[in-house]
């Protein structure tokens, strides 16, 4: 017997119907003898729902207290997909008990809408389990120390699972999603994309960074801070499949990286469109400017990701560096306003028409010309590249938006993703 994690994800828990059949494979780990933990997402569309009826009543640039309001209220769709999932457990005989984040208590810090969680208490739910139930715990929340609901950041159900597994030290979490596990690439923009049969802690963690929303990237850090064995599979196979097939499927997160890797160099490709550009032009070329653009837009807890500087010319030189689409508009304001008048008033242009594309793999260490080959492929596209950034196993560019679905396919291509290794 052993204590397994599952999570569901919106699209798995999105109807009654849904919600039924997730209860039937719940209610066959279950009599297979395990102890059971579920940790289920809200029904889909039920986040965007809340959050908009909140931006009806209070349009604009959001206020610490309003930031309080918004988790008490995206809160409520995990707690109650979780109590429909406990009735429907109930409904086919199997004792079964829902808790929210507050009630296990899931502790987190006071970061509204993302939050992180800092402890789990498991008192509750090991007496729960121990008196035969399967306990459901509410993805994606948890309670700061003054008593206040908070909420992990969205895709964050993934991460209330895989720390649930953690504090319980279970033997593996299972995180069910709708696609039946992690892929080259997005199967739903490069059809040619394959399921790999287990993909490094490593490259998981870039790829979730960079794009992939399979998983949640603090589901990955914590997956890999704990240990914790993590799977993803699909909610979409017949319940009734054999335990073992099921227990096996998908995509498994690897620890080690195992000698049968005889490794493809690039194993995924990861896209986003979360970010905006922005160029501070002609700004003098001394020291301490990086730090005055820079440094401004830290303080205004504006998140920066890749940075260029250019050469100087003329001792002028042009500053680029990219920031979350949501941060845009506030960092441009920024700037004009507190930054660029100390710098003899230089221009800022900004540019959110970006995605970001970046291959990953660990391969990439011990192989040259990894970079050149994506850059290659790029320009026979006639694309043209924006910015770069490169780690030991990724390389990441910037390009106009309207590229990002071809240069995902040619990449995916060029790398042989369609028919490499499994
Ligand atoms: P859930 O609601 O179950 O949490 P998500 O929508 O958050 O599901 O994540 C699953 C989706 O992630 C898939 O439907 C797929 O479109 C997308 N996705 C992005 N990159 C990948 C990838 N490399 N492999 C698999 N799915 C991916
Ligand atoms: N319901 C939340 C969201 O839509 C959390 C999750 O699904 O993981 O972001
Ligand atoms: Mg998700």
């Amino acid at each position: 017997m052993a204590l397994i994690v599952h999570k569901y994800g919106g699209t798995s828990m999105g109807s009654t119907e849904r919600i039924s059949q997730v209860a039937k494979r719940v209610a066959k780990w279950a009599r297979a003898g395990h102890q059971m933990v579920v940790v289920p997402s809200a029904m889909s569309g039920e986040t965007n729902r809340l959050l908009g009826l909140a931006k009806e009543l209070s349009p604009g640039s959001v206020t610490a207290d309003q930031l309080r309001e918004l988790d008490m209220l995206a809160a409520t769709g995990e707690q109650a997909s979780s109590a429909l999932l406990a009735l429907a457990l109930q409904a086919e005989g199997m004792p079964a008990i829902s808790f929210t984040g507050w009630q296990v208590p899931v502790r987190t810090n006071s970061a509204y809408t993302k939050a992180r969680i800092e402890s789990i208490d498991d008192v509750r739910v090991r007496q729960a389990l121990d008196s035969g139930k399967v306990v459901i715990i509410t993805g994606f929340q948890g309670i700061d120390d003054q008593g206040h609901i908070t909420t992990l950041g969205r895709g964050g159900s993934d991460t209330s699972a895989v720390a649930v597994a953690a504090a319980l030290k279970a033997h593996e979490c299972l995180i069910y999603t709708d696609v039946d596990g992690v892929y080259t690439t997005d199967p739903r923009v490069v059809p040619e994309a394959r399921r790999l049969k287990t993909v490094s802690f490593e490259e998981m963690l870039e790829m979730a960074s960079l794009g992939s929303k399979v998983l949640q990237i603090r589901s990955v850090e914590f997956a890999g801070k704990y240990k914790v064995p993590l799977r993803v599979l699909s909610s979409f196979t017949p319940w009734d499949i054999d335990i073992q097939e099921e227990a096996a499927s998908g995509t498994l997160i690897t620890f080690e990286e195992d000698e049968q890797m005889e490794q493809a160099v690039v194993s995924g490709i990861a896209f986003n469109r979360d970010e905006a550009k922005i160029s501070v032009m002609s700004v003098p070329d001394k020291p301490g400017i990086a730090y005055q653009i820079l440094g401004a837009v830290a303080q205004a807890n504006i998140e920066v990701d890749m940075i260029i500087q250019n050469i100087s010319k003329d001792g002028k030189t042009d500053f680029s560096f990219t920031v979350h689409r949501n941060d845009y508009a506030r960092a441009i304001e920024l700037l004009k306003n507190e930054v660029l008048p100390s710098l003899g008033s230089p221009e800022v242009t900004g540019d959110a028409k970006i995605c970001k594309v970046s291959i990953v793999g660990i391969g990439m260490r011990s192989h040259v010309g990894v970079a050149s080959k994506m850059f290659r492929s790029l320009s026979e596209e006639g694309i043209n590249i924006q910015m770069i950034s490169t780690s030991e196993i990724k390389t990441s560019v910037v390009i106009d938006e309207k590229y990002m679905e071809l240069a995902v396919r040619a990449l995916h291509k060029a790398f042989d993703l369609d028919h490499n290794q499994a």
